[in-house]
């Protein structure tokens, strides 16, 4: 970073400090190009990696970029230094939500129309297989337009590593939203342990105090585990009915997010503080062919579902792995070019694994082992760096899409390059949606006939 004018790779400006997690700090910072207010989430990578994580973030953060929903906290992309990671974000400006509750409780009304945006992220992410898994105030966050942003959807592995850190006693502090199934770290699903801590957080909303408290960690413990709290008196009984169903500690018998859309209180009207300005952003198009305003809750699901399976017609640089979100080469490129290679494929992982091996065998390559999802393959004959081997990994970005990594282990990079170039890419043509590296050639092409026609106006902030 330059830090006499605080200028973040040539792209940021960055400004005051907006908060403090356990492994970040985060910055107001501006897009110097567009004049776009962010968010910049700096992370020590030097912890991250001590901890064994950069993998389980990696993938975490391709995740995160195919999430995108109005009331889930956008990343804009990912950036990296020797030392740190930089999560450009969405900025919300309203800060965090609870510190609104801390002037004052909310009335039932202006509590559901946070809850209905709250389970609406909850919802969209789950269906696409991302769970939050850490769902507490410091996570919800407003806008200008006091619409909910749910941050750090798909970033557990941060969360994760707070307690690997052995902070989640100290920093972290209570695990009051934490379901008990989490708690006693039995085996969990993350869909029903999200919904309990979205009981938790409506019981806050309109209580303005936590539903399970205790000064003794053990007794708040056993509390948790057997749902053991009280309502207000003020609490409508078809408040009280849903919180007793959401805060079910059986997590079978749980209440599912389309049942709590059917309850009562879920669904009586309300019509508070409609937002002054449309939000017109490339997601609000692509869910469904023209702009919704960022509070029109959601993308319906079978909108949505569309937009999954319409994948290759959308924006290119919309998704993930045209986005320069997903660009983590400077994270992981090795010092002398490049050693992976990416695509993104829609068929399943046995496809994919079954042509590695129709390729292996034409090509008489050895197959060293299948582990984990990750298939080892060897040169047979020794090349002037030795044998050549390298490793493919596939990672199930959405049930329906994946990531596969093509990685160098051993040998000449030359010869790996050929290898790729000449017979890989070319038996694996018709399962590939897109190669990472071609994005890179392509926006790079973009980038400079867009230089060339009119450089961009410093235009308004988009929020
Ligand atoms: P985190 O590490 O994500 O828990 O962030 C720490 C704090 O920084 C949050 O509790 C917020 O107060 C603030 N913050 C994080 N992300 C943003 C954002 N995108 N916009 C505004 N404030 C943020």
């Amino acid at each position: 970073m330059d830090e006499r004018r605080n200028i973040l790779m040539d792209r940021y400006e960055i400004g005051r400090q907006l908060g403090q997690g356990n492994f970040a700090k985060v910055y107001y910072a501006r897009n110097l190009t567009s004049g776009q207010a962010v968010a910049i989430k700096i992370i020590d990578k030097d912890k991250v990696t001590r901890v064994g994580l950069i993998v389980q973030i990696k993938r975490e953060i391709s995740i995160m970029r195919l999430v995108r929903h109005p009331n889930v906290l956008q990343l804009f992309e990912v950036m990296a230094s020797k030392s740190k990671i930089y999560f450009v974000l969405e900025y919300a400006k309203g800060g965090e939500l609870f510190n609104k509750i801390s002037k004052g409780k909310f009335s039932e009304d202006v509590a559901r129309r946070y809850f209905h945006q709250l389970i609406s992220a909850v919802e969209y992410c789950h269906s696409r297989g991302v769970y939050h898994r850490d769902l507490k105030p410091e996570n919800l966050l407003l806008d200008d337009n006091d619409n909910l942003k749910v941050s750090d959807f798909g970033l557990s592995a941060l969360a994760e590593s707070k307690r690997q850190d052995g902070l989640l006693h100290t920093t972290c502090g209570t695990p009051a939203y934490v379901a008990p199934e989490v708690l006693s770290r039995r085996g969990y699903d993350g869909s029903k342990a999200d919904i309990w801590s979205c009981g938790v957080i409506l019981f806050v909303l309109v209580a303005g105090y936590l539903p399970f408290h205790d000064p003794n960690l053990i007794e708040l413990y056993r509390k948790i585990s057997k749902a053991e709290y009280r309502c207000p008196r003020s609490f409508s009984v078809e408040l009280k009915d849903l919180l007793f169903r959401m805060l079910d500690p059986d997590p079978s018998t749980r209440i599912p997010i389309s049942r709590i859309k059917r309850s009562t209180w879920y669904r009586k009207p309300f019509e508070l503080n409609p937002p002054k300005v449309k939000h017109d952003t490339a997601r609000d198009k692509v869910c469904n062919g023209e702009a919704t305003t960022s509070n029109s809750r959601e993308c319906s699901n079978s909108e949505e579902n569309q937009v999954l399976q319409n994948l290759p017609n959308m924006n290119a640089f919309d998704i993930i792995s045209l986005s320069t979100g997903f660009d983590l080469s400077n994270l992981f490129e090795e010092k002398y070019g490049r050693k992976e290679e990416r695509f993104t494929t829609r068929q399943p992982a046995e496809t994919v694994f079954a042509k590695l091996h129709e390729l292996a065998e034409r090509l008489k390559l050895k197959i060293k082992k299948k582990d984990n999802g990750v298939l080892k393959l060897a040169a047979p004959k020794e090349g002037i760096k030795g044998f050549l081997e390298l490793d493919a990994e596939i990672f199930e970005l959405a049930p329906s899409f994946l990531l596969v990594e093509l990685k160098k282990t051993n040998g000449d990079t030359i010869e790996y390059k050929k290898l790729v170039k000449d017979e890989i890419r070319p038996a694996l043509k018709d399962m590939v949606w897109a190669w990472q590296s071609d994005r890179h050639q392509q926006q790079e092409q973009i980038m400079q006939g867009e230089q060339q026609q009119s450089p961009l106006p410093p235009g308004p902030p988009q929020q």
